[in-house]
């Protein structure tokens, strides 16, 4: 983590098992006061003062661990083993949602692979099928699953737009967290001209809607480093009208007790800035509603 927000350390696949969004989610409902964890009701991590003597373990993700800026622990063994992610909390959101369901699960965009690790951690007996389309970004993906000890990943190094979605019946979840802008992460550096925005947006929209066509999948977890109306609230407006989208699946309020929401009327979607000690992010949950007719029949 590069700039003067906080270094958040997520663990790795044989660390602790996370609790997933519900159990966390009751938890934060009630005020604790626990000398050893910080539990904040609107479930933001306000971090009072960190020094190099102390950490905090985040109230929303336990295994999140909030360090302060001046540690710099890309070099310690824990790390370059990708047995703990340095990863922004906002980015550790979309695998904790997808969390504490049944089945296999798909990481549409997976490289360099922070939040495949990170999912297949979280939910350690359960397949994850990582898929990533360029070559040299799949083998940094790979050699960084391995290193994770992470044994339940299958990776797929190929055009998840070309995946069909047939062969994964046993998919419940999916993860989709395609290119973006990154307007988020870069701030006032960023340029992009508003041609390479709308390409972008078009290409988040087709990919989310390919996710969509699984035949069993309950929820698919969109997600973007941007800050851009764009790349967010429009895929998510565009997507839910798409034939086989409207009445088939709704969006889901996703983390429930952040505070910072989705432009109008997309509230049920999830905004993070620097203002809350994180990089721009957004995130949207889309919830299927409706059976799938062919096992319906
Ligand atoms: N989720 C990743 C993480 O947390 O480490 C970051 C994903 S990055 C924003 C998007 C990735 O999607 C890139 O590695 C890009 O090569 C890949 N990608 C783009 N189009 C794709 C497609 N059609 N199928 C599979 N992967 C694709």
């Amino acid at each position: 983590n590069t700039s003067q927000q906080n270094t958040t350390l997520q663990t790795g696949q044989n660390l602790n098992k996370e609790k997933n969004e519900k159990e966390i989610s009751k938890e934060n409902s009630t005020e604790k006061s626990n000398s050893n964890q910080i539990v904040s009701k609107s479930m933001i991590c306000n971090v009072p003062e960190v020094n190099t003597k102390t950490f905090y373990r985040d109230p929303m993700i336990p295994s999140l661990l909030v360090l302060p800026p001046t540690i710099d622990l890309h070099s310690h063994y824990l790390v370059k083993q990708f047995l703990m992610i340095a990863q922004n909390k906002a980015s550790c959101f979309p695998p904790l949602i997808l969390s504490g369901m049944d089945g296999e699960l798909i990481d549409a965009t997976s490289a360099p692979g922070n939040k495949t690790i990170q999912l297949a951690g979280l939910c350690p007996n359960q397949k994850v099928y990582a898929f990533e389309k360029d070559f040299k970004r799949g083998k940094l993906l790979k050699q960084r699953v391995k290193q994770s000890k992470a044994t339940n990943v299958e990776i797929r190094v190929m055009d998840f737009l070309a995946s069909n979605p047939k062969e994964f019946p046993k998919v419940s979840g999916i993860l989709v967290d395609p290119s973006c802008s990154g307007s988020g992460v870069h701030g006032k550096k960023w340029e992009f001209t508003e041609e390479r925005i709308m390409r972008l947006s078009a290409f988040q929209h087709k990919i989310l809607c390919h996710a969509l066509k699984f035949p069993n999948v309950k929820k698919v977890v969109y997600s973007t480093c941007s800050i851009r109306k764009e790349e967010n609230e429009d895929v998510v407006a565009k997507t839910l009208e798409a034939s086989h989208v409207k009445g088939v699946f709704k969006l889901k309020r996703a983390l429930k007790n952040w505070k910072r929401r989705g432009i109008e009327p997309y509230q049920k979607c999830v905004r993070c800035s620097h203002d809350d000690l994180t990089i721009g992010f957004f995130v949207a949950c889309f919830e299927r509603i409706q059976q799938n007719l062919d096992q319906v029949k």
